[in-house]
């Protein structure tokens, strides 16, 4: 038999290694960006269609090449970053591998055009599946420009593998972040079809954070940014990071290593142990930390396209990086002072997935003024029974036909259905309840002394309620009279569009605006805020976290995070009534022992327990 082996064709060589270095769009910017980076360009123009599957163009006004190295840089390993193995241990540049031209022209159309500014006539080459088509003189701008059009033209199986254009959208804003933040002298403009994007000039590193993320006023970054700075003989920290306050569910966490972006759980566990006890443990802080060390001490050679970096001396960088943001949050006398009192949250989450709820069957009544003297009838429910026999006396009610939301009262107001017979209790035999701290409620039961957190109570409470009307019915929508404008960030623009329907089921009304913007004129009647604009900023970081969960469904993301930013907060007074009636729908509802993310609502002080005590 002959010999079966064979050397594969260039072609198809090239289209199996460009499977590893480009997997989507968003792979073909961050190549691109970066050699126009490592050309030195100061300015860099991107230009996306159809979220870069039919174009992707990157304009640079970079140093350009010449008619050979134009023609050169196409082929597989060809780099004029490294010349031998020890250069690899010196590396200043974003490329060295020398594959990634050679790989974006496996799988798209490109057409090169550059000229070096010795030159006076530029160059054009096309190539696409490998294949040089062109290679001619041109006349063109200093600098060097690149369309890569229609990707994975020739590899139908790569291209169906695409998701749908907001993620991969996503995905191109996550890489352009990545370089923008660590390259803030370089301005960048970001074009999606026509509409404008990003329009960033050079500035300082703290500018650019603001330019980029600044639309997400929630997380006002120009009072939130603390500097570290730091510089010893293995390390140079400087940076930003955010006050514990501004701490959330998804914080953004950015580390960089000689101008490059890398992913580091080790580092980030040094970062998280400087806000030990300042932040809750759900909860990450912002932060943008820029390293500069030898190269030597680094590695990177790992993979095209993994951002993970191996340092030399882990251990030491990780207390210099920790007593660093000590420091920095200590100065800026952020650090509480130790008080036991605040310690008494009673924080066990038992890792409860968010159920499906039955509707609340929550009752309300007609004759409650808030005002008035008329003696409160509150309804008895069921945690009478679990908690103990209170004094009862009981008379009917009937709903009111002409019940109105009340849109000032911070607690909500639930809907009765009509006819429906009720029996309350008079409240006057057991009215005392106590608030502590403006945190818990306490209320006497006859098997000893019941403690309410009011905020994850009522976030319960507003989570069925907000459940029941998005699955079942349409809430009640109040028309502002000042619509005030919803700015976003492009990304968070295209998450907010898919829950809009939701929100919409809710009583929100929204009418878009040009640049990720909305306006909102209507909010639901039991939303009762200061700041629509806040809650909803709040309430889309919460859903953006939560989304990625597989088990909970985006009905509950959407009712949970609503619930979560617009429930009564620790720190807020309660009059007696208000704690009353808050314990009648938290009772009304049938989980109400747990938050939908499974915190612990209620404890329970029994009487014997009381008696030991004495
Ligand atoms: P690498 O960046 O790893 O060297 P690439 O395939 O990305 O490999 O690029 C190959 C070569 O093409 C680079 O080494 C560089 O010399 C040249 N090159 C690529 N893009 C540009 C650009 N925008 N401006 C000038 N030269 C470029
Ligand atoms: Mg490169």
């Amino acid at each position: 038999m002959s010999d079966i082996i064979h050397l594969l064709p260039d072609s198809v060589a090239n289209q199996i290694a460009a499977g590893e270095v480009i997997q989507r769009p968003a792979s073909v910017l961050k190549e691109l960006v970066e050699n126009s980076i490592d050309a030195g360009a100061t300015f860099i123009q991107i230009v996306i269609k159809d979220a870069g599957r039919t174009l992707i163009q990157i304009v640079d006004n970079g140093k350009g090449m010449s008619e050979t190295d134009a023609r050169m840089a196409f082929e597989r390993h060809a780099t004029s970053k490294i010349k031998n193995a020890d250069d690899l241990f010196s590396l200043r540049t974003m490329g060295f591998r020398g594959e990634a031209l050679a790989s974006i022209a496996a799988v798209a159309q490109v057409e090169l055009r550059t000229r070096r500014s010795e030159d006076e006539l530029g160059v054009l080459v096309e190539v696409a599946g490998t294949r040089v088509f062109k290679q001619e003189t041109v006349q063109c701008d200093l600098g060097t420009s690149f369309q890569v059009k229609n990707l994975f033209f020739n590899v139908p199986a790569r291209r169906r593998f695409l998701k749908s254009d907001n993620v991969e959208k996503s995905h191109i804003f996550t890489e352009f972040y990545r370089i923008a933040l660590v390259n803030s002298n370089v301005a960048f403009s970001l074009f999606d079809g026509e509409e404008e994007i990003f329009q960033l000039p050079a500035s300082n590193k703290k500018v650019r954070i603001e330019n980029i993320f600044g639309k997400s006023a929630k997380k006002k970054w120009q009072q939130q940014l603390l500097t570290i700075e730091t510089t010893t003989n293995l390390i140079s920290i400087t940076g930003y990071v955010g006050k514990p306050e501004f701490a959330q569910k998804s914080g953004s966490q950015y580390f960089f290593v000689n101008g490059r972006y890398m992913r580091h759980p080790y580092f980030h566990k040094a970062v998280l142990l400087a806000y030990n006890q300042m932040i809750q443990a759900s909860e990450s802080p912002n932060y943008f930390i820029y390293f500069e060390v030898d190269p030597q001490t680094i590695d990177i050679n790992i993979h095209p396209t993994k951002t993970e970096i191996k340092f030399e001396n882990e251990q030491a960088i990780w207390s210099i990086l920790s007593a660093t943001i000590k420091e920095a949050l200590g100065k800026f006398n952020v650090v509480p002072s130790i008080d036991f009192d605040q310690e008494g949250s009673v924080d066990m989450p038992i890792g409860m997935p968010l159920e499906n709820v039955r509707p609340p069957q929550s009752n309300f009544n007609p004759n409650y003024n808030p005002f008035g003297t008329t003696s409160y009838k509150r309804p008895v429910l069921d945690w009478e029974d679990l908690y103990g026999d209170f004094e009862k006396k009981v008379v009917p009610i009937e709903s009111s036909p002409t019940w109105q939301p009340n849109f000032d009262s911070p607690l909500i107001t639930s809907i009765s259905s009509s006819g429906q017979q009720q029996v309350i209790e008079n409240i006057e035999s057991h009215t005392e309840n106590f608030q502590y701290k403006n945190r818990y409620i306490l209320t006497g039961i006859k098997s000893g002394l019941l403690m309410i957190d009011q905020q994850r109570a009522h976030t319960r409470i507003l989570f069925d309620l907000f459940l029941s009307q998005i699955e079942n019915s349409r809430g009640i929508s109040q028309q502002v009279l000042f619509p005030e404008v919803l700015e976003l960030s492009p990304d968070d623009a295209l998450f907010f569009e898919q829950i809009v329907p939701d929100l919409q089921q809710l009583g929100f009304e929204f009418e878009s605006l040009e640049n990720h913007s909305f306006n909102v004129k209507g909010i639901p009647a039991h939303v009762g805020t200061s700041s629509v604009i806040d809650l909803l900023l709040d309430m889309l970081e919460k859903a953006k976290t939560t989304a990625n969960d597989p088990a909970t469904s985006m009905h509950e993301t959407i009712s949970f995070s609503l619930a979560e930013s617009s429930s009564l907060k620790a720190g807020q007074r309660l009059t007696n009534e208000e704690m009353s009636d808050l314990i009648d729908r938290l009772f009304a509802c049938a989980n109400h022992n747990f938050t939908p993310d499974g915190k612990k609502i209620m404890t329970v002080y029994t009487q014997d327990e009381l008696e030991k005590r004495f």
